[in-house]
């Protein structure tokens, strides 16, 4: 709730302000209509129109492969370009004016907009709300990384298959041709998969390092983007929150995981569930079907967790998990979670449009 009070007081306060100056403009040059009402509308339609080029773009971006440098660039000229039109056709709409001076109105709107990234970049982003785009998938399927869709055999529902981050790949060359763990979206089950050997490579990763590239590749499901998410730095973590914390074994690496053992607490994993001080706890509904392993993908025993060797939390400790059991390296491996590495409670899915959701 406070995500979207905090979230709706930024976007009100930000579309007055720039209303303010757009009118202040309208009025200096003259406009046949400068009311501040009109200004409102203008730049929320300035907005919308923004979010509606960006949208577009993507769309259309997604569809087109190779994704080369050259590509974002053009596509990067198309939507400022495209944003720039329709921001003075909105103007010369909205306050009746001649086309010159409503570029002359445009340039003052940055004035609120410069004004505004200061506040985002010294005020909100080190003390209120942070982005961040998570490569991997530790927490599949709540926050997803780099991926394939397929069709889960359980459920017929939507299947997470995880793919390396690009950069890794960039260093590593190749895919591994070997089965892999993927989770579903719908029944939470983890399926083993094959990667299809090269099914993973992202293009422009071939292209940058100017690989052969074999004509199978081009029937490839689509690679699809991380989650962009917010955090909130404001809210204290709850058990079941997701988080983001810098990891304890390389502090400038921050990782986003579910905060499942608080201090104090005894912590361990037995019959696929999460044990708090020898007592079985179930997580919230949105987590159903969940299924908490000790042992990683490839039959690895995890050092912590288990019932023989539980999770014994200080004072000022905290338990973290992934969601995407198999595939972690979380408190199983490297132990509790200080709680001055804790950045802040993962609110918001805010990117891609279709995946939106308020986790609190
Ligand atoms: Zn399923």
């Amino acid at each position: 709730m406070t995500t979207l009070a905090i979230l709706a007081a930024f976007l009100v306060g930000n579309v007055l302000f720039s209303a303010l100056f757009l009118w202040l403009v309208a009025r200096w040059v003259k406009a046949s209509k400068p009311t501040f009402l009109r200004a409102i509308g203008a730049t929320m339609a300035m907005m919308v129109a923004g979010i509606a080029i960006v949208a577009g773009v993507s769309r259309f971006h997604n569809r087109f492969e190779p994704q080369g440098m050259q590509v974002l660039l053009i596509e990067a000229g198309i939507v400022l370009v495209s944003q720039m039109l329709a921001s003075w056709l909105i103007i010369v709409a909205m306050v009746r004016i001649t086309f010159l001076r409503a570029v002359l109105v445009w340039l003052g709107t940055w004035i609120p907009a410069i004004a505004t990234s200061g506040l985002i970049i010294y005020l909100i982003r080190p003390f209120v709300f942070e982005a961040f785009i998570v490569p991997s998938n530790p927490m599949a399927p709540a926050v997803i990384g780099w991926h394939q869709e397929r069709t889960c055999p359980n459920c017929g529902g939507m299947l997470i298959v995880p793919l390396p981050d690009p950069e890794d790949m960039e260093r590593f060359g190749v895919m591994p041709d070997e089965d892999v763990a993927a989770i579903c979206t719908v029944c939470r089950k983890t399926t083993l998969v094959h990667y299809d050997g090269t099914v993973g490579q992202r293009l422009d990763v071939i292209l940058a390092n100017k690989l052969a590239m074999p004509e199978r590749w081009h029937k490839m499901p689509a690679v699809k983007t991380p989650d962009r998410i917010l955090a909130n730095k404001l809210l204290t973590p709850q058990r079941w929150d997701m988080i983001v914390f810098r990891y304890p074994e390389n502090p400038a690496e921050k990782f986003v995981m579910r905060l499942v053992g608080l201090p104090g607490e005894k912590v361990y994993i037995k019959e696929g569930a999460v044990w708090i001080d020898d007592v079985r706890t179930e997580p919230p509904a949105e987590l159903t079907g969940l299924h908490y392993t000790t042992e990683l993908s490839g039959g690895f025993p995890v050092a912590l967790g288990t019932p023989e060797n539980p999770l014994h939390l200080g004072a000022t400790e905290y338990c973290v998990l992934g969601d995407f059991s198999p595939r972690c390296n979380d408190s199983r491996s490297w132990g509790p979670l200080p709680s001055d590495h804790i950045e802040g409670v993962v609110t918001v899915c805010y990117w891609p449009v279709s995946r939106w959701r308020i986790f609190r």
